[in-house]
């Protein structure tokens, strides 16, 4: 096998969740870099991997990552894995990743399973657009202050959170962004208990506290994004607005885009000066 760092997605769950190139790479490698080397060794032993295993985790110092590379460098193929699902996700690597880049060696990329994107795939939210947002700070009034940053964004964001923190949670989002956003608790994905549901944020919230069991295992929460505002402008309107204001003052622009859009002047007028940085 090629010299390099592999970054090798594997199971979040169900241990067949993984490439048939994931087991070959692993099975190829040297040596392979993982959070928790007693974890990592039960899913190598389910495959029949018989690998030097190396800890590389969240605490590990630049001697560690060091000593990781200089292999590469010496022509081995290391593999990265977490506990589980894609390296770096929430997850170690970040680091070690750059290090590699910055020392010029090739880093390899060995896609599969990620909470995130599968809680995505089966939410029924909308994809086109999302925002993944990783753990909340785990105290009210960071989370609350955090929550509210995320208010107006207008892209499904995606949360992972501890079980035990899951009722208070959702308590802040209802607080923060009202009764009535959609939202999705993705539980357990590809294991026996598996949940997925998608619910108003109060409804979901009642769910959880009203069930034990909803407040245990792998949880990702997911939560619609901001709804179009009224005054919101277009990127069709945008565009005739951003011409008409090169060969004429704002208001004027103003005034004919909303004419011929139908949107507000005053919204037009202040997106243009927005759009200036403040000035007409
Ligand atoms: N790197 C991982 C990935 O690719 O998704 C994420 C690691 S992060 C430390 C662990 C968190 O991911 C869990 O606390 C949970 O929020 C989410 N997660 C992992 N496995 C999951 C599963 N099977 N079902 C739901 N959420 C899961």
């Amino acid at each position: 096998m090629d010299a390099g760092l592999y970054v090798v997605a594997t199971p979040i769950g169900n241990l067949e969740d993984i490439t048939q190139r994931a087991i070959a790479v692993l099975r190829g490698a040297d040596v392979i870099a993982a959070e928790d080397t007693r974890h990592s060794a039960r899913l190598l032993a389910a495959h029949g991997i018989e690998v030097p295993l190396s800890a590389y985790h969240e605490h590990s110092d630049e001697h560690a990552a060091g000593k990781l590379l200089d292999r590469v460098a010496q022509g081995a193929a290391v593999a990265l894995i977490s506990d589980a699902g894609t390296p770096l996700i929430s997850d170690p690597g970040y680091r070690l990743v750059r290090a590699a880049q910055e020392r010029g060696l090739a880093v390899v990329p060995v896609p599969g399973a990620c909470a995130a994107v599968a809680a995505l795939s089966a939410s029924g939210l909308p994809t086109d657009r999302f925002q993944f947002e990783g753990f909340l700070p785990p105290r009210q009034v960071a989370r609350q202050n955090r929550l509210r940053e995320l208010e107006g964004v207008p892209a499904t964001l995606v949360f992972y959170e501890a079980p035990h923190r899951v009722q208070e949670c959702l308590a802040d989002l209802v607080t923060v962004f009202g009764r009535e956003r959609e939202a999705v608790l993705a539980r357990e994905l590809s294991k026996t208990f598996e949940t997925i549901r998608r619910a108003p944020l109060f409804e979901l919230s009642e769910f959880v506290s009203a069930d034990p069991d909803q407040r245990r295992g792998e949880i990702v929460l997911l939560v619609a994004g901001a709804p179009a505002r009224e005054t919101d402008v277009d990127e069709a309107s945008a565009r005739w607005l951003r011409r008409l204001a090169r060969d004429m003052p704002a208001k004027a622009a103003a005034q004919i885009a909303a004419d011929v859009t139908g949107l507000r002047k005053k919204a037009l007028y202040e997106f243009l000066v927005a759009e200036r940085g403040g000035t007409d």
